[in-house]
């Protein structure tokens, strides 16, 4: 177990926004040579045991994850959580909770597009969704690319789904502390995901990192889909400066959608300590 693993940990299910069921995933993991797994689903634990029993089917090495939205400094967050129980009570209601309001939210997003001319947008979106509860902005990009408004995903996040555009709707997620703590309590780690994403300055840069290793926040998304190797190369920096542990994950939502497929990143750079090292009483 070290930083030459092909450690993946992160990625989505049908559970949230990505397209393929736990069980295809395992697969997927299997034939790309992932060797540790971990299916991290948008504020979600509900896919947990059917990852796990497709991984041993696979005979792959698991950790339970999740990713919980969060809101700090007026932005959205993504922690990422790993190896913890996934019937943990407190951790179970706390992400009940998260989700609930994204109805509500995805009507005002449809009423927004209304205004601009597309109708029915929820209902375009529900038709994407394999999770009632969990409707997100993902879905209603599928429905706008498929009725041919926008050519792909990026187009529509562009145009539409982002603030100060159409269908945004500004929403109150968890709180960072309470993120942390629902993952740590019961028996996880927290790992912030994919830093380079949040457009912070680096005043509020420092506040995340510091405010998350003071609640008990242990890692940090070093190599993900969704950073650049120049990216990855800055956040292996704040990894070691923060003395935080690093994990490496696709990110991976859809064969069609994701820019990275499950199990095809570049190893972890040299000198960090990867959470697998951490975790690896939790492996399954
Ligand atoms: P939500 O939780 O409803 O706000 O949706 C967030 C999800 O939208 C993320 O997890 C990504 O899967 C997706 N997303 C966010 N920004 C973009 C983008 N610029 N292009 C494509 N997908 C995006
Ligand atoms: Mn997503
Ligand atoms: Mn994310
Ligand atoms: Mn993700």
């Amino acid at each position: 177990m070290d930083r030459m693993m092909n450690a993946d940990l992160h990625c989505h299910s049908v559970i949230s926004d990505g397209t393929l069921t736990p069980e295809a995933l395992a697969e997927r993991a299997k034939t790309n040579g992932v060797e540790l797994w971990a299916l991290t689903d948008h504020d979600e634990v509900g896919g947990q045991d059917r990852a796990l029993a497709a991984a041993r089917a696979q005979g792959l090495p698991y950790l339970t994850g999740t990713e919980i939205s969060v809101t700090f400094a007026h932005q959205t967050v993504h922690i990422v959580g790993l190896g913890f129980d996934a019937h943990n009570r407190a951790l179970v209601e706390g992400l009940r909770r998260t989700r609930g309001g994204r109805s509500e939210r995805a009507q005002e997003m449809s009423d927004g597009l209304s205004k601009v001319g597309i109708r029915n947008a929820y209902e375009g979106a529900l038709q994407y969704v394999g999770n009632p509860e969990l409707i997100s902005r993902t879905h209603f990009a599928r429905h706008l690319v498929e009725t041919g408004v926008c050519s792909d995903t990026s187009e529509v996040f562009r145009k539409y789904l982002t603030e100060g555009k159409p269908g945004y709707v500004p929403h109150r997620w968890a709180r960072l502390q309470e993120a942390v703590q629902w993952i740590t309590d019961a028996g996880g780690m927290a790992i912030i995901a994919h830093p380079a994403r949040y457009g912070f300055t680096p005043n509020e840069e420092y506040a995340l990192f510091s405010e998350f290793k003071a609640h008990g926040g242990r890692g940090v998304e070093v190599v993900t889909g969704s950073h650049s190797s120049p990216e990855a190369v800055r956040y292996a920096e704040t990894a070691l400066e923060f003395n935080l542990a690093a994990s490496r994950g696709s990110d991976f939502h859809s064969p069609d959608e994701s820019r990275i497929d499950l199990g095809t990143l570049p190893y972890l750079p040299g000198q960090l300590t990867p959470v697998w090292e951490l975790l690896a009483d939790r492996i399954q």
